[in-house]
């Protein structure tokens, strides 16, 4: 168990370090992607639930997300990571929009 403190509302809380109950051990893949919750669409950005802020995680996801710094020619930069996460934020309001209807 870790326990950490949200720097936004100044909360502590634990966590139990334990694998999705959902993640196929086997293939690495998620056996709900199409019907994922909404913390797992938005990863790696967290939304604090209290005060609306978003934040970075600051978690790297084996070998499909690497974040490096402003510049660099390898791997995604904040640049295109930002660009990449209003599109599937973009996406996303159109999903709930079109289950709205
Ligand atoms: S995407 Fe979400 S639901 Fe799927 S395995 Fe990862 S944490 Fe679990």
């Amino acid at each position: 168990m870790t326990e950490r403190k949200n720097l936004n509302s100044g909360l502590t809380f634990q966590t139990l370090n334990l694998p999705c109950r959902f993640l196929d051990k086997e293939s690495g893949l998620c056996t709900v992607y199409e019907e994922r919750p909404l913390v797992c669409r938005i990863f790696p950005f967290y939304l604090e639930p209290l005060t609306g802020h978003a934040t970075l995680l600051p978690v790297q996801c084996g070998v499909n997300l690497q974040i490096v710094p402003l510049g660099s020619l390898n791997g995604w930069s904040l640049r295109d990571f930002e660009t990449a996460a209003k599109q599937w934020l973009a996406e996303i309001w159109d999903e709930a929009e079109l289950h709205q209807h």
